[in-house]
């Protein structure tokens, strides 16, 4: 681990050994890993990064892990497409879609759990576990495969069925909580003082949280070197947001692109729960609790770890936070599906949908380059548009085929 030189409080900024911890003993606040920035300095190059592997791991420099033995299902390098046909209908010249939704268990959360899954075993640890929304599940239980390590995997019993089998499959304990995410998160913390487990997202969540730069690295390499103007990020915890944010000024501070840092970063949220874009509107510094009732599960979050830090990055970087009315979820998925051939998850729908907003009010102008971040697959939550699923049923007879086309 050449470039970590602690952990730190992100709060009062007290220094911690590089371990399995997460929370300051002084102040409660969250650690977060600090780097040796000179020492990188010394190495990183573009030309060194593209020489490196097709993956997220081609940022290595930059991820808290010593990197020979990395768990590697092969994430990140994910398309970065320019949404033509969308960017017409919303009146927007440069739209860039980074899809996402191709990593190995179609989710970003292979970026966040590949870091944690290889720093757990770094540590020794020889079972993974999470308190997941949905994607963090099928993610983790991949990793613990791959990795040949035990797994342990929460999740709130109403998940949807794509995400259930598509964690399950790779052979985890996996436990269904009658409660919301929030409730088996709380769970999860009290079994990460008792197990020896590594809770990717609670006692090994400073690695884990790293991995979200991934994201911003790979957005500027694919632009040609640079950061875009506006990126819409979707929020559960806000650490993805608070994290390309991060990535962005590490690019910038290691002159690997120009700077300073312009880029507008804008909050999404369904309505059903958006606890980050209130506290936005509301203009506080803390983020009032909600009890999440959304088609959004992946983001259904009501108390977010990283929300305060979130609310910063919006208003440093001059940024938004936007609620989806609940039906225009499903309708950003299908507008997504329709126009450019993606098709996303419930995540998805909410950052398409808020797109259109934030395009129609002219917070974003027709020649600014925007980032919108598509992070997971369609085909785990299908529940969310089945209304589309109403084939022409024919005979098997051209005359058959005919009648139907003409009365549809
Ligand atoms: C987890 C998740 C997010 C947001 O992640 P946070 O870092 O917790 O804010 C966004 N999109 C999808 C699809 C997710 O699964
Ligand atoms: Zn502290």
């Amino acid at each position: 681990m050449p470039y970590v030189s602690a952990l730190q409080c992100r709060e009062c900024k007290r220094q911690y050994p590089v371990q399995p911890i997460h929370v300051c003993e002084f102040c409660f606040g969250p650690l977060e890993v600090h780097y040796d920035y000179d020492a990188i300095a010394r190495v990183i190059s573009r030309e060194r990064i593209q020489k490196g592997p097709p993956t997220m791991w081609r940022y290595q420099d930059l991820l808290p892990v010593d990197g020979e033995n990395a768990v590697d299902l092969q994430t990140g390098f994910t398309p970065l497409l320019k949404a033509r046909n969308l960017g017409r209908l919303l009146g927007l010249d440069n739209l860039y879609l980074k899809n996402d939704a191709v990593n190995p268990s179609y989710s970003f959360k292979d970026r966040v759990v590949g870091v944690a899954s290889t720093k757990a075993r770094e540590f020794g640890f020889d079972t993974l576990a999470c308190a997941s929304t949905g994607n963090l599940a099928g993610s983790v239980a991949a990793h613990a495969a791959r990795a040949g390590m035990k797994a342990f995997i929460f999740i709130p019993a109403d998940l949807e069925q794509g995400k259930i089998i598509g964690t399950a499959v790779y052979g985890p304990t996996l436990v269904a909580v009658k409660g919301s995410y929030d409730d088996v998160n709380k769970l999860c913390a009290e079994l990460a003082d008792t197990y020896p487990w590594a809770f990717v997202n609670i006692n090994v969540r400073p690695y884990y949280a790293e991995g979200s730069k991934t994201l911003a690295f790979e957005v500027a390499e694919q632009l040609g070197w640079r950061l875009p103007d506006h990126c819409i990020v979707p929020v559960a915890s806000g650490s993805l947001l608070t994290k390309i944010w991060k990535g962005f000024h590490e690019f910038v501070d290691l002159g690997l692109v120009p700077g300073p840092v312009h880029t507008r970063i804008h909050a999404v949220q369904a309505e059903g729960c958006s606890p980050v874009v209130q506290a936005f509107h509301a203009g506080t510094t803390h983020v009032r609790p909600v009890r999440p009732h959304t088609i959004a599960k992946s983001l259904a979050i009501g108390n977010p770890a990283d929300g305060i830090y979130a609310l910063r990055v919006l208003r440093a970087s001059g940024g938004t936070a936007v609620a989806v009315p609940e039906e225009e979820v499903a309708q950003g998925i299908t507008l997504l599906a329709e126009t450019e051939g993606i098709f996303t998850e419930t995540a998805g729908g909410v950052v398409i949908s808020a797109l259109k907003r934030l395009a129609q009010q002219g917070i974003i102008r027709r020649d600014e380059v925007v980032v919108a971040y598509i992070t997971g697959n369609g085909l785990k939550t299908q529940e969310a548009v089945q209304q589309v699923a109403r084939p022409l049923l024919v005979e098997p007879t051209v005359a058959s085929f005919q009648k139907a086309l003409n009365g549809r």
